[in-house]
């Protein structure tokens, strides 16, 4: 079945002809929070994002007009509820570019995404001697599955290096994917540096090897336009809740023939075909991978969250974080003894804004910046191995989402330089 784009109820409150972003801080209440006596500027969208009223709401009426066990009802709260579950994974087919709905499978997040795809074709697929390829900038998610494969199946990791300005080396890729590739597993867009990685380019390049390719879309999904057929992938994964959504719903995009060729992960109610004492088979995809009661309430309210996404636009989402990404690096970069980690080149890169203070610990920066109301993230953000290629035990990070603005980065700028002044630099 070719998904058409089914739509939510869900809307912007005030139909958006440009990027109106006081329409759109309008449409988060949470915005309207006082956080140490200060105006909330939430900068932590990496680590998730802020929910529209619509997702909001969108679990309130699952709740109050809705609930029911999915699939397997036989009455009209059933039928409904099921209805409403698959309608989000028929509009999630089609936000990735219009692939088939049966080819996208519901978890909890990336990671669980991630490690479906390592215990399933992984266990079948990698022996003793083969080789995943990773890159220096993985997040833990799309790193330790895979780590823990290789152990196991005595597989080698080969990794793709980092240039200084935080892109992808791929000088040496003909050597690093080699006939004994059997999966490149790629970060599409970087949490820590911003990079957005060279995807298609490394799908066929790996392809021509005949091995496959998973891009970790988690901080890609969310803010730019992504068609998984133009990428090429074999598998793609991204989470609900960084891209306006609840959390506890994450995506698993997997070729159809892949899907259908793979064991299932969990095993019990509603991914079966038929059951007996002597013999157990399996339903079709999608729901082979799906056992057991899903999270219903939160797939419905994705789908809110994927309309309000579609209705502002993903092309205007990319251009608005452009120009705002453009316009914190510049004025951060002002500030005296403050260090960008990551590309500058903003064609190339998002708006998830890690630096470092020559004199502080991110964790003081962080602890500063909150009790001026903004929320950034201090750490090794789950990629220790990178931070180890930088040489920094920890970053500070900013990061911008669609209802962010100048005026939030002005406040994060006037904080840096008082918290400079306070500590006497
Ligand atoms: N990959 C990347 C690039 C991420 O940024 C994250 C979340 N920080 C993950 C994977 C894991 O996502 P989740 O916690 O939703 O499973």
């Amino acid at each position: 079945m070719r998904p058409g784009t089914a739509k939510s109820k869900a809307t912007v409150s005030t139909p958006l002809s440009r990027f109106d972003i006081q329409k759109i801080k309008a449409d988060f209440p949470i915005l309207n929070e006082k956080v140490n006596g200060n105006r909330l500027v939430y900068l932590d969208n990496a680590a998730t994002s802020q929910k529209p009223r619509v997702v909001i709401n969108a679990i309130l009426e699952y709740y109050r007009k809705t609930n029911a066990n999915i699939h397997r009802g036989l009455h009209k709260l059933a039928e409904d509820a099921t209805r409403a579950y698959e309608a989000t994974r028929t509009h999630t087919a089609a936000f990735i570019g219009g692939v088939e709905s049966e080819e996208i499978v519901f978890t909890r997040g990336t990671t669980e995404s991630i490690n479906l795809v390592a215990y399933t074709w992984g266990e079948e697929n990698i022996h003793e001697g083969d080789e995943i390829v990773i890159t220096e900038m993985e997040h833990h998610a799309n790193f330790v599955p895979w780590y823990v494969l290789a152990k196991k199946k005595k597989a080698v990791i080969r990794r793709i290096p980092i240039t200084v300005c935080g892109h992808l080396d791929l000088n040496d890729i003909d050597n690093i994917i080699n006939p004994r590739t059997k999966l490149v597993a790629v970060t599409h867009m970087s949490n820590v540096l911003g990079t957005i990685n060279p995807v298609k380019e490394l799908a066929a390049k790996a392809h021509a090897r005949k091995a496959l390719i998973l891009a970790d879309g988690a901080q890609a999904a969310p803010h730019m336009p992504v068609n998984v057929k133009d990428l090429d992938v074999d598998f793609y994964v991204f989470s609900s809740h960084k891209m306006l959504g609840p959390t506890g719903v994450g995506v698993l995009y997997g070729r159809r023939e892949l899907l259908e060729s793979m064991p299932p992960f969990n095993f019990g109610g509603e991914m079966i075909g038929e059951v007996s004492f002597d013999r157990v088979t399996w339903a079709d995809i999608p729901h082979k991978f799906e056992g057991g009661t899903p999270n219903i309430a939160d797939v419905v309210a994705y789908h809110a969250a994927l309309s309000y996404l579609d209705e502002i636009g993903m092309d205007n989402i990319r251009r608005h974080e452009m120009e705002l990404t453009e316009y914190a690096i510049e004025k951060l970069s002002r500030i005296e003894g403050i260090e960008i980690q990551g590309p500058q080149d903003i064609p190339n890169r998002g708006g998830a804004i890690s630096f470092t203070d020559k004199d502080l610990h991110p964790h003081d920066i962080s602890t500063f910046l909150d009790s001026r109301g903004i929320a950034i993230r201090a750490g090794h953000h789950c990629a220790q191995p990178l931070m180890r290629v930088i040489g920094k035990i920890a970053t500070a990070r900013a990061s911008l989402y669609i209802y962010n603005d100048e005026a939030d980065v002005d406040t994060l700028y006037n904080a840096l330089v008082e918290m400079r002044r306070y500590f006497g630099l």
